[in-house]
């Protein structure tokens, strides 16, 4: 006999709206012990509904089915190999969350006494200084919430430290592979970005950079290892030009993860940096947040950084310091996204300063690993070794295949697909990370080597994939021009 086995697809799988019956709840709350009023004694009748509101009503263990079938659509870290590059998407160790959910840390108030925080404070006090020594500059502050608001952070830090020279500059350079967050935050400072060529290699074109920096320059960001995946190791000579102009260099420290215990930024001649923790130090990353940017800078640049800052008094107690006359003031409410900041130390103490250096070494050999083993199929525009990162162009005389069909045809192998189309066009950029096996670094390998195979015998199926996903290829053009974000009954 044979027995049906049919679990709810996806296409039959209902909104909360449409599911449940009339009445049913997930939350039982006690009889009002309180007399009811007429709401129209309290609120202006005019502004009441003369209809209860649309609520879904549900029990409780079908709303956790809801959630939980809607969870396993999710690729994550957790589930899927994610080489999104420029991104950093590493495993996060479960250990972190355990030291953040300790009651002390999860259910502290911001309002609370210093004296009633001094566990978290201390914890804050010695975050600041790790990454002061791993960026190698003079100060750091953790109240950024994220990269791009670092950036702007950074940027106002240099800004006030011009005027306080008695010089208003307006010109930010940015290299034509930067961040689209780096000329951005350059926008929201009042400020305009220059963009500066680089070589067909990938390094800055210092010629061009040497035309273009000027007494009106404000600042040099720049990503380095960059965003093609090579580190430039003319670094020590441009921060010598940008210096030269009393101009300030500004590194984006987004690819952190491939210099951890190799190189410090304040080595090389960086004034000003920020740290992704979301993307280096393991702490959650996605869908906007929570993240943290904490911002290091140079001996010259201290007295700029926001307050209050974290430190620690002659006593050996900790605290909150307001006093630093010419601060920029503060960049975010109360004092950063603390909960990611311990999640963050967590991760640099278990690792420990050898571990950290292996961190950064794996990350880079995994990246090179897996540039060997495509490169005889797919065109590498930039020469190796690579950072931790690299990028490659899907170049085939037949099927005419782009790199979005190769990334939308890698999720049917498993697989998130790789960022796209950025910083040069056409280009797949893959960032593996330190923390995938051999054997998951082969098993995408083989993917992509499946997929330059499958070009030469059936395009159509890459052109028309992904074909184990809910929704197949997405008129994305579409869904971004008529956004539909209302919910609407029985659509089916
Ligand atoms: C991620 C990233 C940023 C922005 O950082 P967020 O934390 O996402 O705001 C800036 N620059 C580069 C190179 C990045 O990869």
């Amino acid at each position: 006999m044979e027995i049906e086995t049919r679990l709810p697809q996806d296409e039959d799988h209902p909104l909360l709206f449409e599911q449940g019956t009339h009445g049913a709840s997930a939350a039982s709350m006690p009889v009002s012990d309180v007399p009811a009023i007429d709401r129209a004694s309290v609120v202006d009748p005019e502004l009441l509904s003369g209809n209860p509101p649309e609520m879904p009503e549900i029990g409780e263990l079908d709303l956790v089915r809801h959630y939980t079938r809607l969870a396993h659509r999710l690729f994550s870290v957790d589930a899927n190999f994610y080489p999104l590059g420029s991104c950093t998407m590493k495993y996060n160790p479960r250990v972190n969350e355990k030291a953040a959910a300790m009651p002390g840390f999860a259910s502290l108030h911001p309002y609370q006494r210093e004296s009633d925080c001094q566990g978290t404070l201390e914890l804050l006090y010695r975050l600041r200084n790790y990454l002061e020594e791993i960026s190698g500059l003079a100060e750091v502050t953790l109240q950024p919430s994220a990269g791009a608001q670092g950036e702007m952070t950074g940027l106002m830090i240099i800004n006030a430290y011009h005027r306080s020279r008695g010089e208003t500059r307006t010109q930010v350079l940015t290299p034509d592979s930067a961040h689209g967050t780096n000329p951005a935050s350059c926008t929201i400072c009042g400020q305009q970005s220059t963009t500066v060529r680089s070589k067909p290699d990938g390094r800055v074109d210092l010629d061009d950079l040497r035309s273009k920096v000027g007494t009106n320059t404000a600042a040099l960001m720049i990503t380095n290892p960059n965003t093609v995946g090579v580190f430039d190791e003319q670094i020590s000579e441009i921060a010598e030009i940008v210096h030269g102009c009393g101009a300030q260099l500004y590194l984006d420290g987004a690819n952190m993860n491939a210099m951890l215990g190799i190189a410090r930024p304040g080595d090389f001649g960086v004034d000003v940096m920020h740290f992704n923790t979301h993307k280096t130090f393991s702490t959650p990353h996605g869908c906007g947040g929570p993240g943290a940017g904490p911002v290091g800078v140079a001996e010259h640049l201290r007295d700029f950084l926001p307050v209050p800052q974290v430190t620690r008094r002659d006593d050996g107690t900790y605290a909150w310091c307001h006093d630093r006359e010419k601060s920029i003031g503060k960049v975010r409410s109360f004092y950063g996204q603390s909960g990611v900041l311990v999640r963050a130390y967590t991760y640099i103490r278990s690792l420990g300063a050898d571990g950290l250096l292996n961190v950064s070494q794996k990350a880079v050999l995994a990246a090179n690993y897996l540039a060997a083993r495509l490169r005889h199929r797919y065109h590498l525009p930039f020469p190796p070794p690579y950072a931790h990162e690299f990028i490659l162009i899907p170049k085939f005389d037949t099927g005419n295949v782009s790199e979005l069909d190769i990334a939308k045809r890698l999720i049917d192998h498993g697989f998130h697909p790789p960022t796209m189309s950025w910083p040069i066009q056409h280009c797949l950029m893959i960032e593996p990370t330190e923390t995938e096996s051999l054997p998951t670094l082969d098993a995408f390998a083989d993917a992509l080597l499946a997929i330059a195979d499958e070009i030469e015998t059936d395009p159509e199926k890459i052109k028309s994939s992904p074909h184990t996903t809910p929704i197949t290829r997405m008129d994305e053009v579409g869904a971004n021009r008529r956004p539909n974000v209302r919910w609407q009954p029985n659509v089916s």
